[in-house]
């Protein structure tokens, strides 16, 4: 199959939606990384989604919408309280709320499970996309399984040529990590996976937040993930990835050592301006300015560049666990398999 990449315009959009509605898959941009989309009614055009990412079949996915009229077809019962609040404060944007699914979802797109995630994103190129189709669109993101998310149209590209037809180049994605995960199934609504709706913005608009304790370790033994995609490891560089946590300069003596004992082919992931810290040594900058939403805009095109370049001995900074630093160290974290050393 032939890929096409087009920039997104009122005609590329209009044969982005034909192709959905016809069954097909189309890579597209949104506020957080690029989506892989099929018409989510349409389970045989949903199946496709899994053979052309490779992805685990037992992995769901999530279900986007332009409107809120959209939604209650699509769920079993009312919008309780709290997801009403998270609804009103961060929808259209990076948040998925996980509800009791209604029979119009199928199997494919919820993995087995009676329940269905559902965001509204705001990337207008995402939203013109829905309401081209007429349907709602489901999509994970548009890597092969196992890869990092892809954050610009290229990266889609590089693991989906050849696979599917059609390709919306938007520009780099502005959040750079998934949208935030919430079970609003139960009293209290609880973080699956933290993303660019932090915890902190939750716990405002609806006064209470519970993170789902697997968001910061690794599974144990035989444990059975409230979100099935926990069950991962994704965003594994090649190379063997370990992080260090600790004051600065601290960090940058116990990485110096590390890096100097490495037989060949060491990389340093480091916050901008620490660069000055790690001397002639080969640092790769996590994103533009020492913040945690700068760190997320870059960092799977971070983890992409260290595959392309071969590197096999990677130290990398922590940032604080806070507002999206949460969801940096998540996808960090898991990507070093939890190797972090405490300075
Ligand atoms: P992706 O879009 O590739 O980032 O994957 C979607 C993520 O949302 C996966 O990690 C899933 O585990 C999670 N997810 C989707 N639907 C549900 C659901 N019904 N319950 C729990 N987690 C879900
Ligand atoms: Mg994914």
């Amino acid at each position: 199959m032939n890929t096409k990449l087009l920039p997104v315009t009122p005609e590329s959009i209009a044969e982005a939606g034909e192709i959905i509605r016809a069954g097909g898959l189309v890579g597209f941009p949104t506020e957080t990384v690029y989506g892989l989309g099929a018409n989510a009614l349409n389970g045989d055009a949903v199946r496709m989604i899994f053979e052309a990412k490779g992805r685990p079949g037992d992995n769901p996915l999530i279900t986007h919408v332009a409107t809120e009229a959209e939604i209650p077809p699509l769920i079993r019962g009312h919008i309780p309280a709290a997801a009403r609040a998270l609804m009103d404060a961060y929808w259209p944007g990076p948040m998925t709320l996980i509800f009791p699914k209604s029979d119009l979802i199928p199997p494919e797109v919820s993995a087995g499970l009676d329940t269905v995630g559902i965001r509204m994103p705001s990337h207008p190129a995402a939203r013109a996309l829905i309401q081209a189709a007429g349907v709602p669109i489901a999509a994970p993101s548009a890597n092969r399984s196992g890869r990092p998310s892809p954050t610009t149209a290229k990266h889609v590209m590089d693991d989906m040529d050849g696979r599917i037809p059609l390709i919306l180049d938007g520009g780099p994605c502005d959040v750079g990590v998934e949208s935030t995960v919430i079970d609003v199934t139960g009293d209290v609504p609880r973080v699956l996976r933290p993303g660019g709706v932090t915890p902190e913005m939750i716990a405002k608009a609806c006064g209470a937040v519970e993170v789902d304790g697997a968001v910061m370790r690794p599974l144990r033994e035989g444990e059975k993930p409230r979100s099935p995609g926990m069950k991962y490891r994704h965003y594994a560089p090649t190379g063997d990835l370990t992080i260090f946590e600790g004051e600065a300069e601290a960090v940058a003596r116990a990485i110096c050592a590390r890096y100097d004992e490495a037989p060949d082919n060491a990389a340093i992931l480091a916050l901008p301006g620490h660069e000055a810290l790690y001397g002639a040594r080969r640092v790769i900058p996590l994103g533009q300015a020492d913040s945690a939403s700068s760190v997320a805009a870059a960092l799977f095109a971070v983890l992409r560049q260290l595959d392309d370049e071969g590197a096999e001995h990677i130290f990398s900074e922590a940032v604080d666990a806070e507002g999206v630093g949460l969801a940096v160290m998540n996808r960090l974290g898991r990507a070093a398999a939890f190797h972090i050393v405490k300075v």
